[in-house]
């Protein structure tokens, strides 16, 4: 599994401590049970407080336009060191929401820092058959192991290749720069030299900002390649100065050992990479930087971030650029694990949701929050709900050219939680779509939806599909029911549909089948009979709980016994929803007695 960039061993550990320990966790797509009593309200967060109105990506913005003005430069990096994930999702994702809203503001830059010059450090768990191939390679540069599947020119590439071709389904296009490009055409030696001539206070900042109080003695700011074995990882500098440096190739890792090379280069002959702590800063200076993010690993107490500060303000005598940092994903409060059956990988998840709503999940919470994403159908049926909803409210509350049409948000909107997108529920009373005032809240899932979509929505519940789908097992017919208005959403979402259906993911109340029987009670008799084509899933769903309230039956046993009726269970999809879909007459002929 890739680690984003090189990460010191003890950051590492902190890393796990994060994911694990106490640390703030939300879970957002929550888990959802059915209950026939309540309306299906899909807002149910608790109120944030007024300081917290902004969306993340509006509060770095700010910041941004506070410090500078266009061309804002915006950049991110990762090292592709095993198959695409959640963490490099993130790595591409929070800094192309940033650059989405800046580009509302003023020319903005995104450049992408591929470090296929790090070490290759472990064959990835899903490369095991070509073990025998990689493992000589362990300690060379990423961008000189060969690709095992022959496809790229080296391995580096191959996922920084498949690492693009996914995140540009999430629609982020970068651009992108390969640090063996310029690291090979000297761009990183002015910081080198500069390095090695302030050597004692490159060293002590770095230790200071580590929090190392072991600090080697002989830390050198470059990473020399061996000429002999071709490995950075096992190399360390015996001597240098701004035009050469001595290495041996000596040092001894938990996965390899140098050859026992000594040798020499020129600065010049572009044969190293600066340390991880160097590097970082470097990049930013030689790019401009004006915001760049990072996991908790890198901004944890003494983590590569500190020492980022120190260099800017220390050697560089500069302001840092503006740094950010972001949450975990996490499957059920635990990391993805394919081998433990933790979680999802994100081609899978994509096999499910479309990327707009899967961005959408990770752009809609606080940035520092983990995201504990629950891969089951109940739960992304709710998201793909949520990530519609908040469509609709962006469009309630932004123009079209993305100015916020809603003005200040009343300050009685943050406690009172009576701004509510509600939907058909089972029993409860009508919707009353959106209601105003709006809550901050609501505005946050609005932008998210903004960035996360850039554009793209679909009218079409996804559910609905679901229940023609299971009714009529033909996208043709489907089309025919709903109308024609929905073509398009229509084949958008047919694959992911059958994707559901042939991988178990279909909800339970969503797994049935019209087995009419006939009503018993008068009041699903006199329900029944009520039905006409005229009326819409709203309408049905109305008259059914108007039916009950009207002869004092309790809704939730009353929608039992149509369920049961209808379907043969005492549950299903929506109602009204359900009815509709099978056709209002062809429901009422079979459960009424002639
Ligand atoms: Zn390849
Ligand atoms: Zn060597």
């Amino acid at each position: 599994m890739a680690a984003p960039r090189a990460i010191h061993p003890t950051i590492v550990h902190t890393c796990r401590l994060f994911a694990f320990g106490g640390f703030v966790c939300i879970r957002f797509l929550f888990t959802c049970a059915p209950n026939p009593n309540m309306p299906n309200n899909l807002v149910s967060e608790a109120q944030p407080s007024p300081i917290q109105h902004q969306h993340w990506v509006e509060k770095l913005a700010d910041q941004v336009l506070q410090r500078t003005s266009p061309p804002f430069i915006v950049t991110a990096g990762m090292t592709t060191s095993g198959p695409f994930h959640m963490g490099t999702l993130s790595e591409s994702l929070y800094p192309a929401s940033v650059v989405r809203f800046l580009e509302k503001k003023g020319e903005t830059k995104f450049i992408f820092s591929a470090d296929i010059l790090d070490a290759f450090d472990a064959v990835p768990a899903n490369l095991a058959e070509h073990t025998t191939l990689l493992t000589p390679h362990l300690g060379k540069p990423l961008c000189e192991v060969p690709d095992p599947l022959g496809c790229c020119p080296s391995f580096g590439e191959h996922f920084l290749n498949e690492s693009l071709s996914i995140v540009e389904k999430f629609g982020i296009r970068p651009k992108v720069r390969k640090a063996s490009d310029d690291y090979r055409c000297g761009a990183y030696d002015n910081y080198a030299k500069s390095f090695i001539r302030e050597i004692d206070s490159v060293r002590k900042v770095i230790a200071t900002t580590s929090l190392n109080d072991k600090f080697p003695a002989n830390w050198h700011p470059l990473m020399p390649q061996c000429s002999n074995c071709g490995k950075i990882a096992t190399t360390e500098i015996t001597s240098s100065d701004e035009e050469k440096y001595s290495y041996s190739c000596t040092r001894k890792l938990k996965y390899m050992e140098g050859c026992g090379f000594s040798g020499s280069h020129k600065l010049s002959d572009h044969k190293y990479k600066l340390q991880w702590r160097l590097h970082w800063p470097s990049w930013m200076d030689l790019n401009g930087t004006h915001i760049e993010g990072g996991g908790m690993d890198h901004h944890t107490r003494g983590g590569s971030w500190d020492s980022l500060l120190g260099v800017f303000r220390e050697i560089f005598k500069k302001e840092p650029p503006i740094g950010y940092k972001w949450g975990f994903v996490l499957f059920g409060g635990k990391k993805y694990s394919k081998s433990k059956g933790i979680g999802m990988g994100v081609t899978e998840l994509l096999r499910f949701v479309p990327p707009q709503a899967l961005a959408y999940a990770l752009i809609r919470p606080d940035l520092e929050e983990n995201r504990d994403l629950s891969p089951t159908g109940v739960d992304l049926m709710r998201l793909l709900e949520d990530f519609q909803n908040a469509s609709v409210l962006y469009a309630k509350m932004f123009s079209a050219n993305g100015e916020d049409i809603m003005g200040a948000v009343p300050a009685d909107s943050e406690n009172t939680s009576n701004s509510k997108i509600s939907s058909e529920s089972a029993s409860g009373p009508a919707p009353s779509s959106i209601t105003s005032p709006v809550s901050r809240a609501e505005r946050k899932r609005a932008l998210a939806w903004n960035l996360a979509s850039s554009g793209k929505t679909w009218k079409a519940q996804f559910s609905d599909l679901l229940i023609y789908h299971i009714l009529y097992s033909d996208w043709d017919i489907v089309s025919q029911k709903m109308g024609s208005e929905y073509k398009e959403d229509i084949t958008f979402l047919a694959p992911y549909v059958e994707n559901w259906e042939k991988s178990g993911m279909v909800p339970s109340q969503y797994t049935f089948s019209f087995k009419p029987i006939f009503a018993r009670s008068d009041a699903a008799k006199q329900f029944f009979a009520s039905l006409s084509p005229s009326l819409n899933a709203l309408d049905i769903h109305n008259l059914a709980f108007n039916t009950a309230k009207s002869l004092n039956a309790k809704p939730g046993e009353f929608f039992v016994e149509l369920y049961e009726t209808i379907i043969g269970q005492p549950s299903g999809p929506k109602l009204g929803k359900l009815i509709e879909a099978i056709g209002a007459e062809k429901v009422k002929a079979a459960c009424l007695q002639s």
